[in-house]
């Protein structure tokens, strides 16, 4: 596997980027770590006369709190996230996911925007995040992160257009977030988040994302409405909730396994998200 020659640009602003984008068109895109895009290129499954390097536009960089939200620009590294100390401290299950993610070769260069950006189904950043209430910063837009992944492989960028940040709102001090991954090859075969709030040993409020197994991820809104009012140390009612939430996955048949079997995937790996969450707010 060979690259194919293209030229590559390197702005230093968010501007010069969009221009040259916007200049050369289908021609060009938006390069960050690489590991999606340079593969592809490689094998031949898609060909740029232009790649824009995005890494190294100062605006798109950084971790920091922002009105009660962690603000991680786009261009930060899964690496980079994971041994944030402001992440540590203000969201560590958001370091902890990160950890997780790959292996550390493409998380010391793959980005969290560029996992967003290129839309595989097969995300645990968006599962994650969908389950936290991000919201993606883009072009002059903010939106619900739900909004920006539109399906598999296709975000709301338009032509020209970056991915700026990620806007998480931080958590009562009161949530137990919980991610969990099933995965046979590279990619997550389905990945599962749950944030619940827990007092005096009963849920009061829960957030229930899955992802991995379908087109996109999914909140299982259904699921969190069951939830409310149960107390932690019932197991059959945790159950209950883990069954729809994995009636509400919207499965699909791949090289991972059947809809049904990951259904399944979905119900094992959101009961052990809701007992882990259950059992830490009961320490
Ligand atoms: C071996 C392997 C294992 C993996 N395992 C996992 C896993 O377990 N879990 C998981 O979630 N993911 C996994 N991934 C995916 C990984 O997280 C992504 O490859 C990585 O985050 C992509 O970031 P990048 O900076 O390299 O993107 P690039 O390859 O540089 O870009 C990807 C796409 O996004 C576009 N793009 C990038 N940044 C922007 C931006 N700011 N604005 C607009 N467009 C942009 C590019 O034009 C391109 O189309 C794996 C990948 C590999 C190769």
């Amino acid at each position: 596997m060979t690259l194919p020659p293209f030229d590559l640009h390197r702005p230093t602003t968010e501007e010069e980027a969009r221009e040259l984008l916007l200049r050369y068109g289908d021609d060009a895109a938006a390069l960050c770590g690489g590991t999606e895009l340079l593969l592809l290129l490689k094998l031949g499954y898609a060909a740029y006369g232009h790649l824009v390097a995005i890494s190294g536009i100062p605006t798109l960089r950084g971790v920091r709190a922002e009105n009660g939200s962690l603000l991680i620009g786009a261009t930060s590294t899964h690496r980079e996230i994971e041994s944030s100390s402001l992440v540590l401290e203000l969201l560590p299950a958001l370091a902890a996911m990160e950890r997780r993610v790959a292996n550390i070769r493409v998380r010391n260069v793959g980005t969290l925007g560029g996992n967003l950006c290129f839309s595989d189904p097969h995300s645990d950043p968006a599962t994650f995040l969908l389950a936290l209430d991000a919201e993606a910063d883009w072009a002059n837009r903010r939106a619900p992160l739900r909004e920006f992944l539109v399906g598999p492989y296709q975000t709301a960028l338009a032509s020209g257009e970056l991915l700026r940040a990620v806007r998480i709102p931080l958590p009562k001090p009161d949530t137990q977030i919980v991610h969990r991954k099933f995965a046979f090859h590279e990619r997550p075969a389905a990945t599962v988040t749950t944030a619940v709030r827990v007092q005096e040993r009963t849920i009061t409020e829960a957030r229930i994302a899955v992802g991995s197994v379908g087109s996109r991820a999914v909140r299982a809104h259904a699921a969190e409405v069951q939830l409310q009012g149960i107390p932690t140390s019932d197991p059959d009612a945790i159950a209950e909730a883990a069954e729809t939430a994995a009636e509400l996955s919207e499965p699909v048949d791949d090289a991972n396994g059947s809809a049904e079997y990951k259904r399944e995937l979905v119900r094992v790996l959101a009961i052990r998200c809701l007992r882990e969450a259950a059992a830490a707010a009961d320490l």
